[in-house]
C-alpha cells in the first residue's frame, strides 16, 4: 500500500478539489481518497508520501503526439528518427507529467507499438491511418519510411490489434504545415544549392509562393523576390526556384490529404471510432464538410494552431454547433523554445472563451512544453479554475476516446493509479510520477 497524504487533491471531475486529503493505492488500484486519513492506516502502508502544500492530480493523457513510436513518422511516412531519440521523446512527455501518450503518426503498425512500449513506462497508445488515400498521401509528401508492412495493413486490422482511433488525417506535413517548415523545404533548398536555411527562412518561401491557404493561383514573382530579399536568401535563390521548391514539397500532397479526410471519416462513422483530423487553415473547409458528415465523435486537433485568434474563435465556435465535434486546443511550444508558436494567446483565448473540449501538447519540433504548464498560467490569468484544467487533460480526453485510457483520468476508488505530486499551485513542477501504482518518476528523473 502506498499513501499520498496531506495534498490538494483535484480528483480530474472538472469541480472537485479537496484540500488536505490523501490517495491510498494499493497495488495498480487507487482504494480510496480520503478527506480525513486514519493516522493507524499509515502503518499499514509500505510508503507514505507526504504531500503537504503540493498538489495530488490524475497523470496527463496527451492524445496528440508525434515521434513517440519506433515506426514511421508523421502522416507522411518520414523515416523514424531512432530509438535513441524516440526514448528521448518519451521521457520529455512523462516527466512533464503525461502518463498516457497517443501516437498520431498513423502508419505505424502494432508490433511498433508494443516494441516500443517494451523500451518505457509511459503509456503508450496509438491511432491509425492505414488507408489507400492517406498512404498515396504521405507517399507524395515523403513516404521514406514506409515498408511493405505499413503500405499493406488496414485501419480495421489496426483496430483490432489496440489501436483507439483513426487519425492524424491530413497532419501538418501533407498539408503544408510546420514540417515543411523546419524538414521538407530546407531539406529540398540544401539539396538544389547547398546551403543550410532556418525554419523561419522556409515559412518565408512557403508563405509567399502560396499564402496562408495554400493556393497556387497566389504566386507573384515580385512577392518572392521581395520575400526573398527580406530573408536573406536572395544571394542563392530565385523566385522561380523557390516556387518549384515549394510546389514540390508541399503542394503535391495537399489535393490527396484533404480527400483523405473524406475517406477516414466515411470509415470512422461506419466503424464508429473517434476520428483525429489535423485542423488549419488550409484544411479548414474539409473539417467543416466532415463534421457535417456526422461522424460520431470528431476531433478537430490544435484548433488554435496556424489560425489568427479571431479566425480560430470564429471557425472553433462554428464546428462546436455539429453534434459529435470535440475541439482539442495544442500548447505547442509558447512557454519554453517558442520555435513553433511564439506566444500562448491562442491557447489562452480558447481558455477564457471556454472553447476547449480537451487539450494535447502536438510536436512543436520536439520542443513541445507539457500541458501542465499551460494549465498553470491559464489559471494564474484566471481564465479557467484549476479543476476545469484539469478535466482538460484528464477525465475529458479518456471520455472523447473511450480506448485511450480506461479506468484512468481521475483519481477516484477503484480507478488505475496513474498519480502525479506536484508542487501548487505551480502543478508544472511534477515531483513524483506513478503509472499504475508504481513509483516511475522522482525530482524530474526517471527511476530505473
Ligand atoms: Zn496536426
Amino acid at each position: 500500500m502506498i499513501i499520498l497524504k496531506n495534498g490538494t487533491v483535484v480528483t480530474g471531475d472538472g469541480k472537485t478539489v479537496l484540500e488536505k486529503a490523501s490517495v491510498v493505492i494499493e497495488g495498480e488500484k487507487i482504494i480510496d481518497v480520503l478527506e480525513h486519513l486514519d493516522p493507524s492506516a499509515e502503518k499499514y502502508a509500505a510508503e507514505v508520501y507526504d504531500c503537504t502544500g503540493q498538489a495530488i492530480l490524475p497523470g496527463m493523457i496527451n492524445h496528440h503526439q508525434h515521434g513517440v513510436t519506433f515506426g514511421p513518422m508523421f502522416a507522411s511516412g518520414a523515416v523514424s528518427p531512432g530509438r535513441e531519440r524516440i526514448v528521448e521523446l518519451l521521457d520529455r512527455n512523462l516527466l512533464q507529467g503525461h502518463t498516457t501518450v497517443m501516437n498520431v503518426d498513423g502508419f505505424v503498425t502494432m508490433d511498433e507499438v508494443k516494441e516500443t512500449q517494451k523500451a518505457h513506462p509511459i503509456r503508450i497508445k496509438t491511432a491509425t491511418t492505414h488507408t489507400p488515400v492517406n498512404l498515396e498521401a504521405g507517399l507524395r509528401c515523403d513516404g521514406a519510411g514506409l515498408e511493405e508492412k505499413h503500405r499493406t495493413m488496414t485501419v480495421e486490422k489496426m483496430l483490432e490489434e489496440g489501436a483507439v482511433c483513426i487519425g492524424e488525417v491530413g497532419g501538418g506535413h501533407t498539408l503544408g504545415g510546420g514540417g515543411q517548415d523546419y524538414l521538407y523545404i530546407p531539406r529540398a533548398v540544401k539539396e538544389v544549392t547547398g546551403r543550410d536555411i532556418n525554419y523561419l527562412q522556409a515559412r518565408a518561401m512557403k508563405l509567399s509562393v502560396l499564402g496562408r491557404y495554400m493556393e497556387e493561383s497566389y504566386y507573384d514573382r515580385d512577392r518572392v523576390a521581395q520575400a526573398l530579399k527580406e530573408n536573406d536568401l536572395d544571394s542563392f535563390l530565385t523566385p522561380e526556384q523557390t516556387r518549384e521548391i515549394v510546389l514540390k514539397t508541399t503542394m503535391a500532397p495537399v489535393k490527396v490529404a484533404l480527400e483523405a479526410y473524406l475517406e477516414s471519416a466515411r470509415l470512422a462513422k461506419q466503424l464508429n471510432v473517434p476520428l483525429v483530423a489535423h485542423n488549419a487553415p488550409t484544411s479548414m473547409k474539409v473539417v467543416h464538410e466532415v463534421a457535417r458528415m456526422g461522424v460520431q465523435r470528431f476531433i478537430a486537433a490544435h484548433s488554435n494552431y496556424l489560425f489568427t485568434i479571431e479566425e480560430s474563435l470564429e471557425n472553433t465556435k462554428k464546428l462546436r454547433q455539429y453534434p459529435g465535434v470535440i475541439i482539442d486546443a495544442a500548447v505547442h511550444d509558447p512557454f519554453g523554445a517558442k520555435r513553433l508558436v511564439a506566444v500562448p494567446d491562442n491557447l489562452f483565448a480558447f481558455f477564457r472563451e471556454g472553447l476547449a473540449d480537451i487539450i494535447s501538447t502536438d510536436f512543436a519540433a520536439g520542443t513541445f512544453d507539457s500541458m501542465l504548464e499551460a494549465m498553470q498560467h491559464g489559471v494564474e490569468r484566471g481564465l479557467l479554475s484549476l479543476p476545469q484544467a484539469v478535466a482538460l487533460g484528464t477525465k475529458n480526453v479518456a471520455d472523447a476516446i473511450p480506448g485511450i485510457a480506461p479506468n484512468l483520468g481521475l483519481l477516484q476508488k477503484g480507478y488505475t493509479a496513474d498519480v502525479l505530486v506536484t508542487a501548487y499551485p505551480e502543478v508544472s513542477q511534477v515531483k513524483y510520477i506513478l503509472i499504475g501504482g508504481r513509483l516511475v518518476a522522482k525530482d524530474g528523473k526517471r527511476v530505473a
